[in-house]
């Protein structure tokens, strides 16, 4: 067991950051102010993908039959750390790069690779994620989006909502119920074109951005067969693949340390660190985030073994989320004026994202659920 970096870690991680500084704009602060979903940084990363590409620091970690440098896991995810705590400047793009192009990699069709594959490789797709609905979220099993088979189509009508970039999107990875299965025994997934006649979407305002989180109605929205990704029922074993992978998929730890840095800093240059009750609560929260990140490091090691991410991926996400909420809490207490937005983006912006970092990817409680069932054995219901 080693803990360190190797010297070759450190000079792609160095390289990354160089990378950042020379491309990101000198508004890049203004531009990141309300996060990856919003539209300002998705078009951004319409431009900086295809940088990231070329520099060959886009897929690094996919196969290179498909565009990739076969690099370790691990080269991956200290890109992964040191782009999103710059602001993640591939805005939606990075679930492409975590887990929608894996997925298809892995259960697509070869017309469907060679359909979708290039585009995100060149940095150029943006993709949504039509999971949620009115009535389905942490019990997605029970979503009632429904795809009737009509000849060689599909005929989609259904609601989602929480449909992050749905507004920009070319495609939407969507859930629908198709078939006779039941439960989660009957739901398909489906590669939607957003331009196909019968989709709208509306923008719900939130307080974690403009344009972020939308509604997406389908009516009557036809979709040939081939659209399909996997069988009819399949959905599930492929859903766990790829919420395994979007689980672990973004280190917020990191941004969460650099913020409580930044907070440590500040109260210093007032004089208002010497108190122990200031600097335990500082140390608590670097604790938090140093507990997240190792959780998370075990997730990314066992996933470059090749082993299989059970129970370990939502207790990373647990300990993510308490980080993220140790560090905002320690600011708001104790400096609770640097958060009007102007002196420092970054604490509010921090903020903003640590109030749904318990919701998105499935709640908190429901990946304690997990832990309890999966890790601690119990049954069902009980916790
Ligand atoms: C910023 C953001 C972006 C999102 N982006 C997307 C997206 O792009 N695509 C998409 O499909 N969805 C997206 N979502 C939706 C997200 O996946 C859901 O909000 C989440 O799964 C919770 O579902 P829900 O909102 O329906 O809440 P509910 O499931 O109604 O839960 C409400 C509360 O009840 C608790 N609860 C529910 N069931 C249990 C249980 N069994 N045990 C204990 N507690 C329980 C939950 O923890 C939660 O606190 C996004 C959400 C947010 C906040």
């Amino acid at each position: 067991m080693d803990f360190d970096w190797t010297e070759e870690d450190r000079a792609y991680r160095a390289r990354i950051r160089e990378f950042l500084k020379k491309e990101l704009p000198s508004d890049w602060d203004e531009i990141s102010r309300h996060g990856p979903g919003s539209r300002e940084q998705t078009e951004f990363s319409l431009q900086f993908c295809p940088k990231l590409a070329e520099a060959g620091l886009l897929v690094p970690h996919w196969p290179q039959e498909w565009g990739g440098g076969d690099r370790p896991t691990w080269e991956h995810f200290i890109l992964g750390e040191e782009l999103w705590a710059a602001g993640e400047p591939r805005g939606a793009q990075y679930m492409n790069v975590n887990w929608i192009g894996p997925t298809l990699m892995r259960f697509g069709t070869e017309e469907q690779k060679r359909r979708f594959i290039p585009e995100m490789v060149a940095g150029k797709a943006i993709w949504c994620q039509g999971f949620s609905e009115p009535n389905a979220g942490s019990d997605l099993a029970s979503l009632r989006t429904r795809a009737e088979r009509d000849g060689d189509d599909y005929v989609i009508n259904g609601t989602k909502i929480w449909t992050s970039y749905a507004a920009m999107a070319e495609h939407c990875f969507l859930l629908a119920r198709a078939g006779a299965g039941q439960g989660k025994a009957g739901i398909a997934i489906f590669i939607v074109p957003m331009s196909t006649p019968g989709i709208e979407v509306r923008s719900i305002p939130s307080l974690i951005g403009h344009g972020d989180i939308h509604e997406t109605f389908f009516t009557d929205v036809r979709v040939p067969a081939a659209a399909r990704l996997g069988e009819e029922g399949e959905a599930w074993s492929i859903i766990n693949y790829s919420l395994a992978n979007e689980r672990v998929g973004i280190p917020r730890y990191e941004l969460s340390t650099r913020v409580l840095n930044d907070m440590v800093s500040e109260l210093k240059q007032r004089g208002d660190f010497s108190d122990p009750v200031v600097q335990a609560r500082a140390g608590s929260a670097a604790a938090a985030c140093e507990a997240a990140r190792m959780l998370v490091y075990r997730t990314v090691d066992m996933k470059a073994r090749g082993d299989i991410v059970g129970a370990e991926a939502s207790m990373a996400r647990v300990a993510v989320i308490e980080a993220d909420h140790a560090v905002t809490d320690f600011g708001m207490e104790f400096l609770p004026d640097a958060f009007n937005g102007r002196s420092h983006p970054a604490f509010l912006a921090h903020h903003e994202r640590a109030i749904v970092t318990g919701i998105a990817a499935g709640a908190a409680e429901i990946q304690l659920g997990l832990i309890a069932r999966h890790w601690l054995d119990l049954p069902k219901g009980v916790h």
